[in-house]
Parts: structure tokens; C-alpha cells; sequence
């Protein structure tokens, strides 16, 4: 086994991708759109186009049905070959996937089908100031007036805040204890009372992540996903998938710094021989291509349990942690081994740093994650009653 590229298997959709992503150049435009962030239309849509747009979800709505296991391969080798922007990409309508779950057939026609497509770009808005981790302490409002309701509240750290033309948006329709009364609505971020704004970010930087404030924003009550106070039980689900794949994702980009600096260390020399004749480069390099073969078998292993009942939630809550955890020692030594020229933005290690960072913070947090894990472990009342975790009650 030679590091990760080792056990990755070969998968002929993953070469396709992989073609793909050379014909479109989307290792440049990834690093393009961390100097000028913006969202790439003309690559989503091309994605959307040749079908990379959702390919776990049913051909019924546009997808491939992947298996989830082959699906993380064919991320894994999209982010190795172009970072991890359009892997996220590809996995928007997974990120959407409560939508078509759980909507009428109407809405999910209407909108679903379309991001499938690469058409539209949908937001999901679970986060707000005062509670993050914390889903049951949301306090955005949904309140039911006639045929439609009425939303008012501020949803922040939103990814696609700028250029989301609908969001996925959590709501309070009731006094429910914590997690329950929370329901979820497609709302257009045209509608009046809708403001957005835009914030700087270290990496990701083309999500152009923001904050939205709704103030008694109307809401048709066909736009309601699902049943009223039970969204926090469909976000559960939909994020044990996410996880999984993402993981698969983050090691895919530490898997291509660190292949370039197994070569960098071969051909660099300093006194006089390859720095790589130094066991205090070779073996931190060792070590990464063990860890990062390590967890992505982890990786490998939960995906391939994703249908079993019941869903390995804590499974895939280590293996996100895990995963971005690994990549980041494995982006860091990349850094460090390719000297000054590794901290500056001529090489791409240091934006691969900052865009896997977002893994320990983005769908639920490293800490989250443990905790998810811990549950399993201690289903004692003392873990249990502490419900303020992105997983269904
Ligand atoms: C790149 C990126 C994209 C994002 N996109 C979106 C998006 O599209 N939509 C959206 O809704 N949100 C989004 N988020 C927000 C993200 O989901 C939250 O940042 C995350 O859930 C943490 O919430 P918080 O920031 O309020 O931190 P807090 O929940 O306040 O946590 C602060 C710190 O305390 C720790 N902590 C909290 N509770 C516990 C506990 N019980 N045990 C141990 N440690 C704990 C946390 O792990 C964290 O380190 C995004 C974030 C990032 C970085």
C-alpha cells in the first residue's frame, strides 16, 4: 500500500470526472475563486449539465444512485484533482436532499429538479447568532396566518447568502421542548423583508457566507417541508449522508499536497542530499500517507453502512472528524516541507489548508462530532438529555 492512493479503488465514473475536470480547468477556476470570490455558475451548470450534480439521489429525479461508498471515490478523486469547491458542487442537491424527501411532489418538481440541473442554487438555514450547535435554542419564527406563514428572525454563517436564490430555512412553528416545534420552508430570497449580507471568510471563500434576516416575511404554506415541528428529525438523516462523503472529500485534497510533497522530497536537496533523506521529513510523511490510508478504509467502512438501521450517525460523525483532522496534519506538513514557498499563495497547499478547515466547523463541529459518538457509547440519561445536537431526537 503506497499511502492513499493505495486503497482508493480505481472507478472508471471517477476517471470521467477526473477528465472532466481537466477539460474545464477546474483545478485554475478553484484557485481563481479564492482570489475573487464568486459562485461559479458556468461550471455548475456544467456540472449539472453532464449529470455530476446529486449522484447518490435516484435517476427518478435526475441523479445516478450511486451507492454512497462509490460515490465518496468519485468526490474523493474530483477533490484531489481541483480542491474542494466543486466536490461541493456536486453534492448541493444531497445538501438540499430534505426538499425532495419530504416536500410535495409540486415543490420538488418545481425546484428540486432544476438544482439537479445546475439551475438553481438553494441555501440551507439552520445557524443563527445565538445558536449554532445548539439547534434546539433557534428562535426564528414561522407563524401560521391563513394560507400562509409569516418569518421573522436573523439565520447567520450561511453559506450562499449572496447568491442563494431560495433557502432551505428552519423555523420555530411551535413551543415544542427544544428540537421539536421546529419545522423547514423553501423561501425565495427575493421576497420582501429578506436582507442579506456578505462576510469575509479564511477559505471556502466563494460560498460568500453571510447572514439573512427575515422580518415577517410571507411565506406561502405550500412551501412548508414536510410536516410542521418534525424538521429537525429530516436534517438528522440528511446530514449523517453529508458527513460521510464529506470526509471523503477533505482526504481527497490533503491526498494530492500530499503525494506533491512525497515528490517535493525527493527532489529538493539541502546539504546536499534530498530533504527527504531526513527522517524528520520523511517520517511526519510516512505517517500522513498511514493516517490518511487509515481513514479513508474508516471512511470507506461507515459508507458502505449508511442504509443499515439503525443509521450510524456516530459512526459518521467520527468519520468526519476523523477525516478533516487527518487532512489538516497532512495540509499542515505540506506547508512545511515545501519551505517559505509553502506558506505563500504561489503553491496550493496553504488555500487547501484553509478551505478543509471549514470540515472541523461547518455541518456540525468536531467537538459536535464527538459528542455524537459519545452518545453511542454512553446512552446515559446525563448524555442523552443534552438534545441540543444536529441529530434526529
Ligand atoms: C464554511 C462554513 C459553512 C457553513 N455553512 C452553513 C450553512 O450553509 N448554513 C448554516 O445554517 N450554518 C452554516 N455554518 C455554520 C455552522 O454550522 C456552525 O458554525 C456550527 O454548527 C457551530 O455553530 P456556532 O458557530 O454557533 O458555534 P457554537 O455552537 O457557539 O460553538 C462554539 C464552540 O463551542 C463548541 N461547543 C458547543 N457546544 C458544545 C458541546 N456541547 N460540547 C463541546 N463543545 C461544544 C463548538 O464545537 C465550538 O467549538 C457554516 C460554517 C462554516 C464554517
Amino acid at each position: 500500500v503506497n499511502g492513499i492512493s493505495g486503497v482508493v479503488p480505481a472507478d472508471p465514473l471517477a476517471r470521467e470526472l477526473r477528465q472532466f475536470a481537466e477539460r474545464h480547468d477546474l483545478l485554475a477556476r478553484g484557485r481563481v475563486l479564492d482570489r475573487e470570490p464568486r459562485f461559479p455558475w458556468t461550471e455548475y451548470r456544467a456540472l449539472g449539465a453532464a449529470r455530476w450534480l446529486g449522484l447518490t439521489l435516484p435517476a427518478e429525479w435526475g441523479g445516478r444512485a450511486l451507492p454512497v461508498p462509490q460515490a465518496a471515490v468519485v468526490l474523493h478523486e474530483l477533490a484531489c484533482a481541483a480542491g474542494t469547491a466543486f466536490a461541493k458542487l456536486c453534492l448541493q442537491p444531497e445538501f438540499s436532499s430534505v426538499l425532495a424527501h419530504h416536500a410535495s411532489a409540486e415543490l420538488r418538481d418545481r425546484f428540486f429538479r432544476p438544482l439537479m440541473r445546475g439551475e438553481v442554487l438553494i441555501g440551507n438555514q439552520v445557524t443563527e447568532p445565538e445558536s449554532g450547535s445548539d439547534v434546539g435554542a433557534i428562535r426564528t419564527r414561522a407563524e401560521r396566518k391563513g394560507d400562509s406563514y409569516e418569518i421573522t428572525g436573523t439565520k447567520s454563517q450561511a453559506a450562499f447568502a449572496a447568491d442563494a436564490s431560495l433557502a432551505i430555512v428552519y423555523a420555530r412553528t411551535s413551543e415544542g421542548p427544544r428540537t421539536q416545534g421546529i419545522s423547514a420552508f423553501l423561501v425565495p430570497q427575493d421576497l420582501p423583508g429578506v436582507r442579506r449580507t456578505v462576510g469575509d471568510d479564511l477559505g471556502e471563500r466563494w460560498m460568500r457566507r453571510g447572514q439573512v434576516t427575515y422580518d415577517r416575511v410571507p411565506v406561502p404554506a405550500s412551501h412548508r417541508i414536510g410536516e410542521e415541528g418534525r424538521a429537525f428529525g429530516y436534517l438528522g438523516r440528511e446530514l449523517t449522508h453529508e458527513r460521510v462523503l464529506l470526509a471523503g472529500i477533505y482526504l481527497g485534497v490533503a491526498r494530492a499536497s500530499w503525494e506533491e510533497t512525497v515528490a517535493e522530497a525527493a527532489s529538493r536537496h539541502a546539504f546536499g542530499h534530498p530533504i527527504a533523506a531526513n527522517q524528520a521529513v520523511a517520517f511526519p510523511l510516512v505517517e500522513d500517507g498511514t493516517r490518511l490510508a487509515s481513514a479513508w478504509l474508516f471512511v470507506q467502512h461507515v459508507a458502505s453502512r449508511l442504509e443499515a438501521d439503525p443509521s450510524p450517525v456516530g459512526a459518521a460523525a467520527m468519520a468526519k472528524w476523523l477525516a478533516t483532522e487527518t487532512a489538516l496534519a497532512a495540509l499542515d506538513h505540506a506547508i512545511q516541507f515545501h519551505g517559505g514557498r509553502g506558506y505563500s499563495r504561489e503553491l496550493p497547499h496553504e488555500q487547501r489548508w484553509r478551505d478543509v478547515r471549514s470540515g472541523a466547523l461547518a455541518h456540525g463541529t468536531s467537538e459536535i462530532m464527538h459528542r455524537l459518538a459519545a452518545r453511542e457509547l454512553w446512552p446515559a440519561p446525563g448524555v442523552r438529555d443534552a438534545r441540543t445536537i444536529r441529530d434526529p431526537p
